[in-house]
Formats: structure tokens, C-alpha cells, sequence
């Protein structure tokens, strides 16, 4: 059987693994994400390939990145949360290790992996989002991987929700991954933190003793903690990002009528706490409301795997 390496580079860190062709991983690897400065974070993803390909007989590395990638699935033009600028990577890494390497988007890469082996292996049309750093967005349409003609399509969650609105980390305002992201619930945590201290007194208790006492310290899974414990303000910051996303997902439905939305990443822990009030809001945002059938919304299966299975399922094709 073939096996691959998939990468997953991600904001916060580079995971790596190598998979068969069923969507096993047989082994893995992780470093943190270096920095935000594009050379270490190519050396970062040459040394866990070097690293995996020292035990395996691996005949191809599946890169995601987490940005605009073109459509010889070889250079990533721009990635919002990352200082990566038209960037030769699959060049890099190839010469570097001498494999040969393609370049996916990362959010195509969990949907591939999720399409193939997870959430959305029973259906033809899926549009999925991760809520993670950023706002991931891809399309399987038709049972294919729908990549547009300059190879960004999907870029769903810079889509823009409120004219003049929040800035998003890919400079313009009001984009959907402004108000969906870990990082807006991580801004809205900080702020509400802040506030609620002072203006309702021990409403934001549980938040401020998970950090430690220290408003900027909450991070998204401290309050996907306390959302989880049954903590009222936490649970409200997770109902904002979910009515966020049912109201883009109206927008989705009306574009490319899936049968699945899949949602993934770190904020998709919280479960139905997330899901729920997406859901609700996507029904009150769609054209045609009730006179329509709906997509079902599910939580990704893979997990934080799926853009490891992903990648290296990608680069075999
Ligand atoms: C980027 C996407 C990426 C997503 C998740 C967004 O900001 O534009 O390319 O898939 O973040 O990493
Ligand atoms: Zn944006």
C-alpha cells in the first residue's frame, strides 16, 4: 500500500504524519509554529518530513497551508495569519528534501480528508468550515474538490459579513473570519472579560480563574472549557460565533445548495454549543426558509487529523 507524508501547518503548530492509503496514520510529528516569519517555518516543515521519511517509504509530501495557494498547487500567493507573500513553497521544500511535494490549501485539506473518510464520506456536495485561527472554507461539489481557476476558491470565511466592520488579519473589514475565528472569540472573551468584572460582578469568575486572573491570558479552549462547565458568559461568547456562522451558511445554501455543512477546528469542540445556534440562525438567514430542504450541519470526525489525512491523500491524486 502507498503511504504519504501530510503536513498541517497551522498558526499555533506544524503537525505531520505519515498515511496510508485507507487514511491511517501510521506515524507522527509536531514542532511548534516558529514564528510568523515564512524561512523558519519552511525549515520546520523540510525537518518533519526529513523525520518521517527516515522510517517510512513515503513517495510523496502533501503540504497544507493555511492561505491563497495557486492552482499548480505549488506557490501560496498570500496567507492572512502568517507572513507568507508569494511564496515558492512546494519549490523549497522539494529541493530541500529531494520528494516530491504539492501544496494544498489547508481547509481543502481537511475537506478532502472528511469527504473521503469522516463527516461527509455519505454525501456528493459539502462546503466545510474550520473555526480555528482563521476562518478555513472549501467545496467538494459534485464529489469533487472544487478549486476555481487561479486554485483559492472556497475562501469562505473571508467573505464579508459587516460593510466596515471588524478587521480582519487579512486586511480588510468585517470578513466572516472577523467575527467566526478562535481568534474573534479569543478578542470578544478578552474584551467581555474585561468589562463583565467590572459591570456584573463574578460573571466572568470562571474565565478569569482559568487564566490565571489575567483578562489576556484567556485563550479559545479556556473557554470552550468553561462553555462546557456550563458557564453563562462563556456559553454566550460561543453563541455569538455560531449565529456568525448560520448567517453565512444562509449565504452558502443559497450559493451551492450542499447537502453537509461540516464544521471543524478548535472552536468546534463546544460542540453543540456552536452548532445549535448555527443552526437555528442559518434557518432564519436562508431565502425560502421552510419552503426549502435543508443541509445538515456536522460536526468534522477527524479532528485535528483531517488535515494531516487530507494533504497526503491530496498529494498521492
Ligand atoms: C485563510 C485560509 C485558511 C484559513 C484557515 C484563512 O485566514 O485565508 O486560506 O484556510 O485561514 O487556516
Ligand atoms: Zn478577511
Amino acid at each position: 500500500m502507498r503511504q504519504s507524508i501530510g503536513i498541517d501547518v497551522g498558526g499555533t503548530k506544524i503537525a505531520a504524519g505519515v498515511v496510508d492509503e485507507k487514511g491511517e496514520i501510521l506515524a507522527r510529528t509536531r514542532r511548534d509554529t516558529p514564528s510568523k516569519d515564512s524561512p523558519a517555518i519552511v525549515e520546520a516543515i523540510v525537518e518533519v518530513t526529513r523525520e518521517l521519511a527516515a522510517d517510512f517509504d513515503v513517495d510523496v509530501v502533501g503540504v497544507g497551508a493555511p492561505g491563497f495557494v495557486d492552482a499548480g498547487r505549488s506557490r501560496v500567493f498570500f496567507a492572512p495569519n502568517l507572513a507568507w507573500r508569494d511564496l515558492e513553497l512546494r519549490d523549497q521544500v522539494a529541493t530541500a528534501t529531494g520528494m516530491p511535494v504539492v501544496v494544498e490549501n489547508d481547509a481543502n485539506a481537511a475537506a478532502w480528508a472528511e469527504f473521503r473518510f469522516g463527516a461527509a464520506a455519505d454525501v456528493n456536495d459539502m462546503v466545510l468550515l474550520t473555526i480555528g485561527t482563521g476562518v478555513g472554507g472549501a467545496l467538494v461539489l459534485g464529489g469533487e474538490l472544487y478549486r476555481g481557476s487561479h486554485g483559492f476558491s472556497g475562501e469562505l470565511g473571508h467573505v464579508r459579513l459587516v460593510p466596515d466592520g471588524q478587521l480582519c488579519g487579512c486586511g480588510l473589514r468585517g470578513c466572516l473570519e472577523a467575527y467566526a475565528s478562535g481568534t474573534a472569540l479569543v478578542r470578544n472573551a478578552r474584551a467581555a472579560a474585561t468589562s463583565a468584572a467590572v459591570a456584573v460582578p463574578g460573571s466572568a469568575a470562571l474565565l478569569l480563574e482559568l487564566a490565571g486572573g489575567d483578562p489576556d491570558a484567556i485563550t479559545g479552549p479556556m473557554v470552550t472549557a468553561a462553555a462546557n462547565e456550563g458557564d453563562v458568559l462563556a456559553r454566550h461568547l460561543i453563541t455569538e460565533v455560531g449565529t456568525w456562522l448560520g448567517a453565512a451558511m444562509g449565504s452558502f445554501t443559497a450559493i451551492f445548495d450542499p447537502a453537509a455543512f461540516v464544521i471543524g477546528g478548535g472552536v468546534g469542540d463546544a460542540g453543540d454549543l456552536l452548532l445549535k445556534p448555527a443552526e437555528e440562525a442559518m434557518r432564519r438567514n436562508v431565502t425560502g426558509g421552510s419552503q426549502l430542504p435543508h443541509a445538515t450541519i456536522r460536526l468534522a470526525t477527524l479532528g485535528n487529523d483531517a488535515g494531516i489525512v487530507g494533504a497526503a491523500d491530496l498529494g498521492r491524486l
